[in-house]
């Protein structure tokens, strides 16, 4: 593959570009498989990082509310809800800049475990890994490591200055060489460009062995970040990136996460028709708000996709 391949996909009309993310979808695919992912914040804000977007940037002023590591217990009550609410993966989310060897990780390695015996795939995402802590988190379960690249390499310095692309590949390898599947994707919206999107979505894709999960967040624009007055995304735009990241890693699952709220049940049905085949299920990314997951329900039914619905109860 090449940046060009790459970027004449990205230029081809949208409803040809859907039509052959949605060849590639039904050729490796199930229209009714969507997976339903919970995400879960275990530790919240006070991050060191700066990432514009991200309401938990201790420098931001926002209406988050700083709190400490939660205790297991306390995580995997969460984690049954969300089995017993149709989840089949569970993911938890430190707002940390690398994770430490401390008793901080010994907390979320008794999560991860727990989680896994739970029979629920495990994901979380902590930051930056060296390899041995990405092998104990292989040790207790971990299914999945969610580390996203967020942006092109060359729109990656405007969002993020307290450490480079080099370090999210770094922890990408470190994550593979444990044995753990890769989930790694971004967000579009944040004012970056076509050729922006086109070089994102090379890196992914150019990803060896690729990611098996590609979550594409479209910005949610909160008060308080330095992205606040960013206009939303174009809904088409959102769609046409879907759409390329099927076509281009045909065997992942492609998932819309944070911004769902802001799109109409139309163009998610779009996202769907090009490909995605993942969601977060829960009012709740970490801290910004997400569909409650009846209306996901509903429109699951609307479309005539055979998702099962919830049949367990809380705590089985
Ligand atoms: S995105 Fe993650 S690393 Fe960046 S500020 Fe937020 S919590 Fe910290």
């Amino acid at each position: 593959m090449t940046k060009e391949y790459v970027r004449e996909l990205y230029q081809t009309p949208l409803l040809k570009l859907i039509a052959q993310a949605s060849r590639v979808h039904e050729a490796n695919h199930n229209y009714d498989d969507v997976q339903r992912c919970t995400l879960l914040s275990v530790k919240t804000g006070g991050c060191p990082e700066d990432c514009a977007y991200c309401p938990q940037a201790a420098r931001y002023h926002t209406d988050i509310e700083v709190q400490r590591l939660m205790k297991a217990d306390e995580v995997l009550q969460a984690a049954r809800n969300a089995k017993a609410n149709g989840a089949t993966r569970f993911c938890m989310g430190a707002a940390w800049r690398e994770v430490r060897d401390n008793s901080d990780f010994e907390e979320v390695l008794r999560m991860v475990k727990g989680v896994t015996d739970m029979g629920m795939e495990a994901c979380a995402t902590l930051g930056m890994l060296t390899e041995s802590q990405a092998k104990r988190l292989k040790e207790a379960g971990l299914h999945s490591y969610n580390h996203n690249i967020d942006t092109s390499r060359e729109f990656y310095s405007e969002i993020i200055h307290t450490r480079d692309f080099d370090d999210r590949l770094n922890t990408i390898g470190n994550v593979r060489k444990a044995g753990i599947n890769v989930c790694c994707g971004g967000i579009v919206g944040m004012g970056e460009t076509d050729e922006d999107r086109i070089n994102f979505l090379y890196t992914l894709a150019s990803l060896d062995p690729q990611p098996e999960s590609v979550p594409i967040n479209a910005l949610v624009a909160v008060p308080g970040t330095p992205l606040e007055d960013q206009e939303s995304i174009d809904p088409l735009v959102f769609v046409r990136t879907i759409a390329c990241a099927r076509i281009l890693m045909p065997l992942s699952r492609v998932r819309l996460s944070a911004g769902r709220l802001s799109l109409t049940d139309e163009a998610q049905t779009l996202a769907f028709l090009a490909g995605a085949n993942s969601i977060f299920l829960g009012d709740k990314l970490l801290t910004t708000p997400n569909p409650e997951p009846d209306s996901d329900y509903r429109l699951f039914q609307k479309l005539g996709l055979n998702v099962p619905a919830r049949t367990e109860t809380a705590g089985a």
